[in-house]
């Protein structure tokens, strides 16, 4: 479904990703780890066309991106700080993405309580934002991103902002959501202990570019350098 060919993007000397190369494949839930500042936020960002690449190529399905705008490449981007419209309420939030898709106000009503009922929040279309605990907001703005079926769907830190026993629970619900839809999946996060419950494939990055790809038991068995063991907690 994605694949990302020696993808670079420089911020002046720097590359921030260096010659990424990455596939994900359908129904894939890929989850990629990291320390602050290694890229992760800057490849989803290069992948949704919020962010240019230097050199390299984004395909999707086998098409390159390059010069595709944001909103014609048919995936969702869940932003690291949710970003919800606090002016708005829960269902205005989620048929944002409806709305810029072109839907019809009845259709786009109906989606709205259908993606309410599926993050476990039903009925909560009227409330205000404001009024929703961290860990509902999450969930609004998953709705959101799900809202107009991304074929793939980026994750930022989606439970980033909550506690360990709410992501627990989350990342548990998660799975099994994007098991039923059938969702492809590429998230980030800087928890290991969350990656290892939510991904079929673990992706390491370290300074731009990917220390290990692997399935989280692969990974955990057998670490490919002393980066990664120590990134996972091993002490040698
Ligand atoms: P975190 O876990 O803290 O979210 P991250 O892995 O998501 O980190 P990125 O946001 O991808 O990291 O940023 C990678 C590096 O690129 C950082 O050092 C950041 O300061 C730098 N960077 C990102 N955007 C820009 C920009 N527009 N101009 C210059 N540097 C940038
Ligand atoms: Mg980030």
């Amino acid at each position: 479904l994605l694949s990302l060919e020696d993808a670079t993007v420089r911020f002046g000397e720097r590359a921030v990703l260096d010659a990424v190369g990455l596939d994900v494949a359908e129904h894939e839930i890929v989850c990629v780890l990291g320390p602050s500042g290694s890229g992760k936020s800057t490849l989803l960002r290069a992948v949704a066309g919020l962010q240019p690449l230097t050199a390299g190529r984004v395909l999707l399905d086998g098409r390159d991106q390059a010069g595709v705008p944001a909103h014609r490449r048919g995936v969702g981007l869940m932003f690291q700080d949710h970003q919800l419209f606090p002016q708005r309420d829960v269902g205005g939030n989620v048929a944002f993405g409806l709305r810029m898709h072109g839907a019809a106000k009845g259709e786009q009503a109906e989606r709205v309580r259908e993606l309410l009922d599926l993050v476990g929040l039903p009925g909560a279309g009227r409330r205000a934002v404001g009024s929703l605990s961290g860990g509902e907001q999450q969930r609004v703005a998953l709705a959101r991103a799900l809202a107009p079926r991304p074929r793939l769907l980026m994750l930022d830190e989606p439970l980033g902002q909550l506690d360990r026993s709410l992501r627990e629970r989350l990342v548990v619900e998660l799975r099994e959501l994007f098991g039923r839809l059938g969702t492809t999946v590429l998230a980030v996060t800087h928890d290991q202990g969350e990656a290892f419950a939510l991904a079929d494939r673990v992706v390491v990055m370290r300074d731009g570019r990917i220390a290990q790809s692997g399935t989280p038991l692969e990974v955990w068995k057998h670490p490919a350098d002393e980066f990664v063991a120590r990134f996972l907690g091993f002490d040698n």
